[in-house]
């Protein structure tokens, strides 16, 4: 049995204008989203912006207010959930504590009646590499092999859409970055769909090639996981995938190019594609590893935004690289990443600094 032969079902996900009323409470808000078949998708959002209800609707253990739900073109909203090409692997991996992992595996086919189930259930494990373990119980593997076997038994039913609701929550950080790579290389292998549902940003940019940046039961923002950290649209997609300093100020003119923002009496100027609006009140977001610190005050040039004099409050090593704490006056705290050449150039706690940047970051 090949990796792809669990997969022949693989199917595209759509959400229709999906609206999901609690008594009192709005938790999905005319939710429109297309997931294209064999992608693998992530739903990144903070605790209560209505990931797992998302996907506890495409499942079937919800009911939309309103919308449609169709999986591979097929209208399955008024479908009932164990009649969904839908399987979900749960943050905790729900294994039979009875059952060997091959039992476990098996279980959904043999109840089924598929024929081949044992076989189907050794290949399923195989691409997990745990077939070794299979007369094991669930209390004999760590954590990290129950969650894959957990994964086996979700793939082997070769659903059309697998969900996956924090699977790796409960995963210590080290185990957590592992089964990242792995369950990445497995999506690549089965060429199933995957819908993960996560509030880790690294883990979604790690692993999907698409990212839905969820907020109040909205979409703020989907992409590529390069397009939304370059490009955030908002600054709530700014601060939530990575660190950004926001400097919130009015356009005070603007030419073909770009536009130029005051900030606390600084100009920062900004090109003219990448700004929201050219006049009025917007925030300029930039990132820590874009901003360069010097000791003595920046030469001006045309495309470089000069802030300064700050000084540094915290300085944390972290062996690649350096987070620096400085106080602007006028201004929020600023943090900047430097990557390490050496401790001879480092700046130091209480340090005087002008900080700099290029117009286009
Ligand atoms: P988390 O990451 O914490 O699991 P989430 O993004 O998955 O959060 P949901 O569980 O989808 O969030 O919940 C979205 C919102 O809907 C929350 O504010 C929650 O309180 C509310 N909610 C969820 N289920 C119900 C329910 N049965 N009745 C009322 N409100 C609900």
């Amino acid at each position: 049995v090949s990796p792809r032969e669990f997969a022949e079902a693989g199917a595209d996900l759509e959400l229709v204008g999906i609206t999901k009323r609690f008594p009192g409470f709005t938790a999905i808000d005319d939710l429109d989203l297309t997931i294209p078949a064999g992608s693998f998708f992530a739903l990144l959002g903070p605790s209560g912006c209505g990931k797992t209800t998302t996907l506890r609707l495409i499942a079937g253990l919800e009911e939309p207010t309103d919308g449609r739900i169709l999986i591979g073109g097929k209208d399955v909203t008024d479908t009932k959930a164990y009649q969904r090409p839908v399987n979900t692997v749960f943050q905790s991996y729900a294994l039979f504590p009875h059952m060997t992992i091959i039992e476990n595996v098996a279980f959904g086919l043999k109840r089924r009646g598929v024929k081949d189930a044992q076989k189907l259930a050794h290949a399923a494990l195989q691409l997990v590499e745990l077939d070794h373990v299979s007369s094991r119980r669930p209390s004999q593997l760590s954590g990290g092999q129950q969650q894959r076997v957990a994964l086996a038994r979700a793939v082997v039913n070769r659903p059309a859409l697998l969900l996956l609701d924090e699977p790796l929550g409960a995963l210590d950080l080290k185990l957590r970055r592992q089964m990242q790579v792995e369950l990445k290389d497995i999506q690549s292998e089965v060429g199933l769909t995957f819908l993960h549902v996560t509030h880790d940003q690294e883990e979604a940019m790690t692993m999907a090639d698409t990212v839905a940046v969820m907020n109040k039961g909205k979409i703020e923002q989907m992409g590529a996981p390069q397009e939304l950290y370059e490009l955030p649209r908002t600054a709530f997609v700014a601060t939530f995938l990575g660190q950004s300093n926001l400097f919130t100020g009015e356009v005070v003119s603007s030419n073909a190019e770009s536009v130029t923002v005051d900030s606390q009496g600084a100009p920062i100027v900004v090109p003219k594609d990448r700004a929201a609006r050219h006049s009025g009140t917007i925030t300029v977001g930039v990132r820590p590893e874009k901003v360069t610190l010097s000791t003595g005050a920046v030469a001006e040039s045309a495309g470089t935004n000069i802030l300064g004099p700050g000084r540094i409050t915290d300085v944390s090593f972290s062996g690649v690289s350096t987070q620096y704490e400085i106080a602007l006056p006028g201004h929020s705290t600023i943090t900047v990443f430097e990557q390490n050449t050496s401790i001879s150039r480092m700046h130091r706690d209480g340090d005087e600094v002008w900080l700099s940047w290029s117009a286009e970051h």
